[in-house]
């Protein structure tokens, strides 16, 4: 992501934070109040129509869209079209910022010039055309920045009202001299009393969080120097976090939250580990603390690089949604009688027919209500039972007497399978 999208975004992107933003825009105004020279800012909302919401993966499809106006500015900029606000104290160094992304949130800068404003609304046209993104005019606002000569045309040209600083921005004040203390009060407040929240990024979040139950068991750490893995908790040496495998041991342990790379020291003659205990052992927990330095002992890879995160179910190591399904269905596939179907002298569309059948997908009444369409949930031969696949095909009083016709034509009698896979199987 950090490789695609441009600087100017801010939202959802590792390392960028969102005080960062603010802090820049900031940064903008206040050095073109000090140039002098008369300048807008202009705040526009985008409007998040036709992305999915709820949609973990909406937040970052919306940024690469957001994308598609960023490289538009960028570009008009390069031409000449917009000149942004510089920024910088020594003169020759100076960065020249023309927007700020954060999610939908969008900050241009430029001269108080109605040509560089009709440009930018070129752009805000061009960008709604072809991603069917709208801009919200009745949210936006222009403001002026130093002595600007009639704003109100100005403001007309983009269609937008007149405002003036503060202006709130990402939940803190734009514009507000930062050398008054007070203006400091609100940025304080919110780093301590609680954490930053993004409009669209809390959906992501929360979406992620839901998973981790599920996903968290089938990691592990593939410790290096230690520093970021936890000693008793994480799951890093052995099949079980330590914590579990050893529960008197870390009944006793002086540091419960200790990281690996607390417990050990690395020099010339190798790794020595030192992990700290309330008490000396008793005879009885002797037996433990031999398996603990055994399993300790034989850990392989410390003390070099960065730890690392590892998929367990896939042989790699990498992380693979097609194996986390697998795990969360528990639905192994070579338990699936894959060579009995396609290696058959079946037909390909009787083969695939069959496949679907064991996959249990072919367009019963069952399958049809779970997509959405309404009938009566009956079986469309014996209208007794729920139309599943299994019934359909093998239990069905009718499909039974034909199995059992078939069958005793080449003189076999059948135990029939509790399901389609099973009968495969036999
Ligand atoms: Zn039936």
């Amino acid at each position: 992501m950090d490789g695609i999208i441009s600087d100017s975004q801010n939202a959802f992107v590792g390392g960028r934070q969102i005080l960062d933003l603010v802090l820049i825009a900031d940064e903008c105004v206040d050095s073109r109040l000090r140039n002098g020279v008369p300048g807008v800012l202009s705040g526009f909302f985008g409007c998040s129509q036709g992305i999915r919401q709820g949609d973990p993966l909406s937040s970052f499809l919306f940024l690469i869209v957001m994308e598609g106006l960023s490289r538009l500015m960028c570009r008009a900029e390069n031409l000449g079209l917009i000149k942004g606000f510089r920024v910088g104290r020594d003169i020759t160094n100076q960065v020249e910022i023309s927007h700020l992304l954060f999610a939908y949130d969008t900050l241009a800068f430029c001269d108080a010039n109605v040509s560089q404003l009709r440009y930018l609304r070129c752009i805000l046209a061009c960008f709604q055309a072809v991603f069917e993104l709208k801009v919200n005019v009745a949210k936006s606002v222009l403001v002026p920045v130093g002595n600007v000569q009639d704003i109100s045309s100005l403001a007309a040209v983009l269609g937008c009202r007149v405002s003036s600083f503060s202006i709130p921005y990402l939940g803190l004040p734009l514009g507000v001299s930062p050398r008054l203390v007070g203006s400091w009060d609100s940025v304080i407040d919110r780093l301590t009393t609680r954490p930053v929240s993004i409009a669209g990024g809390v959906g992501a979040w929360k979406s992620i969080r839901k998973g981790w139950d599920a996903f968290s068991p089938h990691v592990r750490f593939s410790v290096r120097d230690g520093s970021r893995v936890r000693f008793w908790e994480d799951l890093w040496c052995g099949n079980q976090p330590l914590c579990r495998t050893f529960p008197r041991l870390f009944s006793i342990a002086v540091d419960k939250h200790a990281t690996v790379a607390n417990c050990y020291q690395l020099d010339n003659s190798g790794i020595t580990w030192n992990v700290l205990f309330r008490r000396s052992f008793q005879d009885w927990e002797l037996e433990d603390v031999s398996i603990f330095l055994d399993q300790l002992y034989w850990q392989e890879g410390l003390g070099r690089g960065y730890d690392d995160l590892t998929w367990i179910p896939s042989s790699r190591g990498h992380f693979e949604v097609r194996s986390l399904f697998l795990c969360l269905s528990n639905f192994a596939p070579y338990d699936l009688p894959w060579k009995t179907i396609w290696r058959s002298m079946a037909p390909t569309r009787v083969a695939f027919f069959v496949w679907t059948a064991v996959w249990r997908k072919i367009l019963t009444i069952d399958n049809l209500r779970k997509r959405g369409n309404y009938f009566v949930n009956w079986c469309c031969i014996c209208k007794q039972n729920r139309e599943l696949v299994d019934h359909l095909l093998m239990h069905c009083s009718v499909a039974h007497d034909c199995w059992n016709l078939i069958l005793g034509l080449f003189g076999m009698y059948w135990v029939m399978s509790h399901s389609t896979k099973e009968l495969i199987h036999a």
